[in-house]
């Protein structure tokens, strides 16, 4: 199958084949068709299925189709600043040969640059949800042109309290209008919010809820607390180790690591919510050039981020809502690639390893580091354990805890994937 042979117009085909893509994706296959006929899409697919070319090249091709106008035609609301930029970089891309006009507005940066920009005229526009609400609020856009609206990654503005921001911006477009949603997960709210925004809509499941990519190597490494960031340290010396994204719960662990990372000689830099918009520009900049190798990040700083030739990720805490196990290792093994996932679990996170099992439908492979081990006697949930030192207990794999914690998954411990 070729994106001609979806419809493609032949002046997107040749700008996606100077992206180096000739074979349309899954997701790319059965919404591209739909959308170009005009129908409201809901799709069910993760990060690194290739969803964003799914929603952008036939709305790119429908305002290359249609008339010049000052207000934007087309809208497309993300969750964080990162993946606003990326999506500005592929309507660029993607559209490098049709002479639109696009805008990306994000909050962390000034109002001014984007008003002016705004007031200028333009065809294309994307945004977080909070600063757009803001534009709005003071009429430096109107909605009332929009044709086509893209919601990307609903579920996670969903988490991120985005919901009435979203309600907002639905109230101000103008019907008709085609509407697509891409969603990873489909919670109940967001669910009743696509029923009320869509109208006989295509609906396109590329892979099952929540589903890791099958490519990527899942381990566990049984550790205690304590003894995570010399753990870390040791596995970042591995030979096949290259460009490695570390996810911590916190910001504030995510800048201890960052600094007991830096002293042993790695270029690490952190992302979270507290950095400013143009240190966090800075990082993933530094992290996609090669310059930086270890880029530390919490769950939302991280949401979407599409860097090519992650071979890592490596779960520092593990997460406590399970589907975000599956949005972190998704950003490996991207785009026909291979990679690995590694989790550093203690004792106390054994609830969470279960419910990410439970999750993906399987156990994930369970193997000690030769000096890094958990206590056999530890409980779930004693949280403060005394500190046990390197090599005290090597092949502690075979720990009672983590024994327990399998046969409850019911997996035979040595699977390398979740299945589909
Ligand atoms: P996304 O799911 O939109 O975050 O995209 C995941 C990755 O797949 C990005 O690096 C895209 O550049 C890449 N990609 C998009 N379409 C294709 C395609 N047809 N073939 C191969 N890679 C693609």
């Amino acid at each position: 199958m070729t994106f001609d042979s979806l419809g493609v117009h032949p002046d997107i085909v040749r700008a996606v084949r100077a992206a180096g893509y000739t074979t349309p994706t899954p997701v790319q296959a059965q919404a591209i068709p739909a959308v170009l006929e005009g129908r409201d899409l809901i799709a069910c697919a993760q990060t690194g299925t290739g969803k964003t070319a799914a929603f952008l090249l036939p709305t790119l091709q429908r305002l290359a189709g249609g008339r010049k106008s000052r207000r934007p035609r087309a809208l497309v609301v993300t969750p964080t600043r990162e993946l606003a930029a990326q999506i500005g970089d592929m309507v660029n891309r993607y559209g490098a040969h049709l002479g639109l006009r696009s805008a990306v507005v994000v909050g962390g940066v000034g109002m001014e640059p984007q008003t002016r920009r705004l007031r200028r005229g333009l065809d294309i526009l994307v945004a977080t949800p909070g600063r757009l609400i803001d534009h709005l609020g003071r009429g430096n856009v109107q909605l009332s042109g929009i044709e086509v609206v893209v919601f990307d990654e609903a579920d996670r503005m969903y988490d991120m309290g985005f919901l009435p921001a979203i309600r907002q911006i639905v109230a101000a477009l103008p019907s008709p209008r085609q509407s697509l949603f891409f969603s990873a997960t489909m919670p109940d709210e967001i669910e009743a919010l696509i029923r009320r925004s869509t109208n006989d809509p295509a609906l396109v499941e590329v892979a099952r809820r929540a589903a890791p990519a099958d490519a990527v190597r899942q381990v566990v490494h049984p550790v205690e607390a304590s003894q995570k960031k010399e753990l870390l340290k040791r596995l970042l010396e591995r030979p096949d180790v290259g460009q490695t994204l570390v996810f911590t719960r916190t910001k504030a662990r995510a800048n201890q690591v960052a600094r007991r990372l830096e002293r042993s000689g790695r270029r690490v830099a952190a992302i979270h919510g507290n950095k400013s918009q143009s240190a966090r520009t800075r990082a993933l900049n530094g992290f996609r050039s090669g310059r930086i190798d270890t880029l530390i990040a919490t769950d939302i700083a991280a949401r979407g981020l599409d860097v090519e030739g992650v071979t890592h990720v490596v779960n520092f805490d593990l997460p406590h809502v399970p589907e975000d196990y599956v949005h972190r290792i998704g950003r490996t093994a991207r785009a026909g690639r291979s990679g690995d996932a590694i989790s550093l679990a203690a004792p106390e996170e054994r609830a969470q390893l279960s419910a990410i099992e439970r999750l993906v439908g399987s156990a994930i492979r369970i193997e000690a580091v030769e000096g890094f081990s958990v206590s056999p006697t530890a409980g779930a949930k004693t949280a403060a354990r005394p500190h046990r030192p390197r090599g005290s207990r090597p092949g502690g794999g075979k720990d009672k805890p983590w024994a327990r914690n399998r046969r409850r998954a019911g997996g035979s411990g040595q699977r390398r994937q979740a299945t589909r």
